[in-house]
């Protein structure tokens, strides 16, 4: 039987830590990559190791699965500017109706970079926390852009590219569900604590959901979605207290058909 390998684009962001532990419980080795492209602050990247050193200690069951961590710098973004992501500037909606924090092309180049690495690792599978569930306008989060890459890979690496995005369809209390459903209350503590999605970077002001401004659409997304899975599972537990609170057959139906019928 041969080992499955996946490699998953690990951000330090919620996202990318849930879908990290995702591709951990389905796959028998996991490497993660990391992109330095730019970005006005360093937060996020420096969260990479404390997450990576963090689940291999408390997770036992993941440690051995855990592979190679690759960062790969990738200017373009940064160099090309104009995104309150890459530049020093306030953050606001654009002109063309999408907030200024697109990074235009940015998914797509993390999904090519990523596919070419994991040509040269044997690696077909890549997972990615991209979602278009949660209003952000971001063209290059939606399903369809992301299975139209996958296929334009595929064709141009000529071997298969198969993408996998575990968050497509689920919000952002949902995402909180899962990391809750794969790694029980020490993964979603583990998140709170640790990872960043703030997009000021911000690591001082702590809050019930972890560390950010509190003010950003990132925070406020972030925010939004750990109360409601917080209200979601007190809900649960006081409408039936023998019910386990973590069970949530919801989120795994809303998971896994439309995941599995888009992986190419
Ligand atoms: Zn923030």
């Amino acid at each position: 039987m041969t080992n499955t390998q996946a490699l998953v684009l690990f951000s330090g962001g919620q996202d990318s830590t849930v879908c990290l532990a995702w591709a951990l419980s389905r796959f028998d080795c996991v490497e993660t990559v990391g992109f330095d492209y730019g970005q006005r602050h360093a937060a996020e990247l420096a969260a990479r190791p404390r997450l990576l050193a963090e689940l291999k200690k408390q997770f036992p069951q993941w440690a051995d699965r855990m592979g190679q961590d690759h960062l790969i710098p990738l200017s373009a973004p940064g160099a090309i500017g104009g995104s309150a992501l890459t530049d020093v500037m306030a953050i606001e909606m654009g002109r063309d109706g999408l907030p200024n924090t697109f990074v235009p092309g940015r998914n797509l180049m993390f999904l090519t970079a990523a596919a070419a690495l994991g040509y040269r690792r044997g690696i077909a599978d890549l997972v990615g926390g991209m979602c278009e569930t949660d209003f952000s306008g971001y063209p290059d989060c939606r399903n369809d852009t992301i299975q139209a890459t996958a296929k334009a890979l595929s064709l141009g690496l000529a071997r298969e590219v198969r993408i996998h995005t575990p968050l497509m369809f689920i919000d952002k209390a949902a995402t909180w569900k899962l990391a809750q459903d794969l790694g029980g209350a020490a993964l979603v503590d583990l998140i709170v604590e640790e990872s960043v999605t703030c997009y000021e970077g911000d690591r001082t002001h702590r809050h019930d959901w972890g560390y950010g401004c509190g003010v950003c659409p990132a925070c406020g997304l972030r925010a939004r979605g750990y109360v409601e899975y917080r209200s979601g599972a007190t809900a649960r537990k006081s409408a039936d207290p023998s019910a386990p609170v973590l069970q949530d057959e919801d989120l795994r139906f809303s998971v896994r058909p439309r995941d599995l019928k888009n992986d190419l």
